[in-house]
């Protein structure tokens, strides 16, 4: 049957994820800096162990059974503490809403909030799943550059007030403003203050998107901009993928009610709630402080990756090859000379010399990132970290 011929006219927006694409090709002799994987050897597997047994013990009824679309209450109280404690960030459970991973609620964003042509403004670089969620509503997408302190927010009231000159409707503003993915660069305090005063100005909303701000190497004083907003305009998503662990596919938005009921309509046609079991498992973990018990040893592993790649860059790379000092979560972002363009690289890269990245071009709105690549510090070994960016330099210094 001929398939083509009856999809949707939007599914044709539907793009493959470069990263999946690219694990096709891996073969186990290819050093891997594509995923965005944590190491294995942070998920705190025996607490985790404890914790199914007793929940399976103490109500497996409730564990068992379907729940509610917004979560399951004693975790979305839960976290309405470990948020505040944590980040400072002040919500009532009535605020917490859980979903399978952050990803769904990029993707809940998009069903909420985008109509064709609407415009949402990105760091660029910015998050490659988050574009590839939206790219399906079909709107214009709006790249702010970024430098050592995040998104110049300076460049923003500029862009907006064109955009609104033309009649553009902006939806959101996404920022990932800690460690940000890809670049693992952290947004100053002064700017954060900057982007909520923006969005005050000109009644916008924010998508703050924070999986990586418990893996802060430096001590850069930020808070999230959802601690400063006193007119219920950022939408906070948080995760545990990276603090306990993916498979769960877990995580959790911080928003006004309003907005999570849409949320809430959005997500019952989608998947009606996310695993009750997962959700009951978080709730014992939180309980019994598994996360910030593990939390230290987890970052002080990733600090040394991360110095690692940067030792590693800074012996093996030829001139003219520039990169990120990211100040935290699980990436590097590097650009090479303007002549290399990082997915013809890429298939050298694999075939000759066996390591592997992510080409630049789908972290940006526009695929204009044609010589830079994002490099996961996280997953790969010490030794592989040190010989896949020999190999890796070695290919650039062919090209
Ligand atoms: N947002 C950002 C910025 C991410 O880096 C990730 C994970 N790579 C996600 C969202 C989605 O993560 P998850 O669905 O596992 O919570």
């Amino acid at each position: 049957m001929k398939v083509d011929s009856i999809l949707a006219s939007r599914t044709k927006f539907m793009t493959a994820s470069e990263i999946r694409e690219l694990l096709k090709w891996i073969t186990s002799d290819v050093i891997s800096f594509g995923g965005g994987l944590p190491d294995p050897s942070t998920f705190p597997v025996d607490e985790i162990s404890k914790v199914v047994a007793y929940v399976l013990e103490a109500y497996p009824q409730r564990a068992l059974q379907y729940g509610s679309t917004e979560g399951v209450a004693e975790l979305r109280e839960e976290l309405a503490k470990f948020v505040d404690s944590y980040a400072g960030i002040k919500a009532r459970p009535e605020n917490v809403f859980i979903t399978v991973g952050s990803q769904e609620a990029l993707e809940l964003l998009g069903r909420v909030f985008i109509d064709q042509g609407d415009v949402i403004i990105t760091e660029n670089p910015t998050y490659i799943a988050a574009l590839q969620a939206w790219r399906v509503y079909q709107p214009r997408l709006i790249g702010i550059p970024m430098d050592e302190h995040g998104m110049v927010v300076e460049k923003l009231e500029d862009t907006i007030r064109k955009l609104k000159a033309e009649g553009a409707k902006i939806k959101f503003i996404y920022t990932i403003p800690t460690a940000q993915n890809p670049s693992g660069l952290t947004m100053s305090q002064e700017r954060r203050k900057y982007l909520l005063e923006i969005a005050e100005k000109y009644d916008l909303l924010i998508v703050e998107d924070d999986p990586y701000s418990y893996f802060l190497f430096e001590p850069i004083q930020v808070t999230p901009i959802k601690t400063l907003d006193r007119s219920g305009r950022v939408i906070y998503l948080s995760t545990a993928s990276k603090i306990f662990a993916p498979g769960f596919r877990l995580g959790w938005v911080i928003a006004d009610k309003e907005i999570l009921d849409w949320f809430n309509l959005a997500k019952q046609s989608l998947n009606l709630h996310t695993s009750t079991f997962a959700q009951y498992v978080l709730l014992e973990g939180l309980r019994r402080n598994i996360i910030l018990k593990n939390l230290p040893r987890v970052k002080e592993l990733y600090r040394r990756k991360r110095d690692a790649m940067l030792t590693a860059l800074e012996t093996y790379m030829p001139p003219g090859v520039s990169w990120t000092k990211p100040s935290g979560g699980m990436f590097i972002w590097a650009t090479v000379p303007p002549h290399i363009d990082t997915r013809e690289l890429l298939v050298t890269a694999i075939t000759k010399y066996k390591v592997a990245f992510v080409p630049g071009h789908g972290f940006s709105v526009d695929q204009s990132l044609t010589n830079a690549m994002r490099l996961n510090f996280t997953y790969p070994t010490f030794e592989q970290i040190e010989e896949g960016i020999r190999r890796l330099a070695m290919a650039i210094k062919s090209a």
